[in-house]
């Protein structure tokens, strides 16, 4: 079964701060400008003006946003659940999040008023009830009006289903329609659309809320009583399997490295994923040039990723690429070109040959494994330049 991510030209609109839109592939004018300002700011021009914080009377209703974080970061998905409670809320409502696992991002910019943070329960780690658990002592402390979820599948969605069955509470499911009135989504096998009031619960589908806001929450770090109301153990967690990351479908790949037209070692290429247990990408260059199969093709007819870091060998930064790259973390590019657009795109760019770079760091990566950790120098002639992350 494919998982690349497709814009349904049927989904009538997208919640974004300055009001609701027809859907584009993600652009808006809040991301442009904040783009910009990024870019400025990297560049040592002015610096970006600090965004206001949202003002709210204390002491009305609240919003509960819950999510899984990933190695300290809300992904995309969870950022866009939290947008959309921060866009809704009005003057008396204030903006909870419940995180489960750690949270290092600055949630204020997020758009959270109040954070919950539950470490013990971050990802991977199976503990359903445990989890159950704390979102019903956020309930009983916050008193939520409504509680917004990622609708994924790996852990936030699932949980909004247990907690709306436990608790009898109404749920929408893979809503793509937000307003401060109602929600919509899809039914009958996507034949027809149907559009209901604000349940209490609700699962927000991937790309129905932009996460740009143009203000700031309050970001206020909180603890919330455990009840110790955890059912007993009911799960055994088995972990989870170490898959071969050459088996990892691009998609699903956490780790990428990307070959372009400026790889000619491929073997040398294909012994540093191994060394560095990446998956394997391509540009359609690469591909067309026999190198590489077409699955492995990333871009907009090839495969869209998302990635943690996505390292960029030799790959210009063509627009049909980026498009494919647009939801990866860390993009780390290695180009002779400091101008190529990929550039543009990578929070991290090495000016330097891809050959003497892949020699060098699959090397590095055979001394840290056997604890030989040496800095890698750079190659005469390397550049690093590094951009704020958008
Ligand atoms: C309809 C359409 C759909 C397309 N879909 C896709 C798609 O899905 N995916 C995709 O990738 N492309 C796609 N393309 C093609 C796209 O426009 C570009 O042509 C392609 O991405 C360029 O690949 P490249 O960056 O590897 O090669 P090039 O454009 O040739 O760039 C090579 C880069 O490598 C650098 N370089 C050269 N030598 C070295 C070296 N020794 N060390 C380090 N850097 C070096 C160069 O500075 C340059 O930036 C599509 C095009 C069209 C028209």
């Amino acid at each position: 079964m494919t998982t690349v991510k497709r814009i349904d030209p049927r989904r009538p609109f997208i919640i974004a701060a300055s009001g609701l839109r027809r859907i584009t592939l993600g652009d808006d004018r809040v991301a442009d400008a904040t783009n910009a300002m990024s870019f400025a700011s990297a560049r040592g021009s002015h610096a970006p003006a600090p965004k206001p914080r949202r003002v709210y009377e204390a002491g009305g209703r609240s919003l509960l946003v819950v999510a899984h974080s990933d190695r300290g970061a809300l992904d995309e998905h969870a950022r866009q659940a939290l947008a959309a409670a921060a866009i809704v809320a009005d003057a008396r409502t204030e903006v909870v999040l419940l995180v489960l696992g750690e949270l290092t991002d600055d949630a204020a910019a997020l758009g959270a008023d109040k954070v919950v943070e539950c470490p013990a329960l971050a990802r991977p780690a199976f503990a359903p009830d445990r989890a159950l658990a704390a979102l019903r002592d956020c309930v009983a402390a916050f008193a939520p009006a409504h509680i917004l979820m990622p609708d994924n599948a790996t852990g936030d969605g699932d949980l909004g289903r247990r907690y709306a069955a436990q608790a009898g509470a109404d749920i929408a499911t893979h809503v793509v329609e937000i307003d401060a009135e109602h929600v919509g989504c899809y039914a009958n096998g996507g034949r027809s659309f149907a559009t209901r009031a604000w349940p209490q619960v609700i699962l927000l589908d991937p790309e129905t809320v932009s996460s740009k806001l143009p203000f700031v929450g309050a970001g206020e770090r909180v603890g919330v009583p455990a009840s110790g109301s955890a059912d007993a153990n009911r799960y055994a967690d088995r972990g989870t399997n170490q898959l071969d990351a050459a088996q990892v479908a691009l998609e699903e790949a956490d780790f990428i490295i990307s070959a372009g037209n400026g790889v000619t070692d491929i073997a040398a290429f294909e012994t540093l994923a191994r060394a560095l247990g990446a998956a394997v990408g391509a540009s359609r260059v690469a591909v067309d040039n026999g190198h590489f199969t077409r699955d492995k093709q990333v871009g907009a007819t090839g495969k869209t990723v998302n990635a943690s870091v996505y390292i960029a060998f030799g790959i210009s930064g063509a627009v049909q690429h980026l498009q494919g790259i647009k939801d990866c973390r860390h993009v780390i590019a290695v180009n002779l070109d400091a101008s190529a657009p990929i550039a543009k795109r990578a929070n991290l760019t090495l000016i330097a040959d891809a050959q003497t770079t892949m020699t060098a760091l699959t090397q590095a990566v055979e001394d840290a494994k056997q604890g030989r950790a040496v800095p890698i120098a750079p190659a005469a002639g390397t550049n690093l330049r590094e951009d704020v992350a958008a």
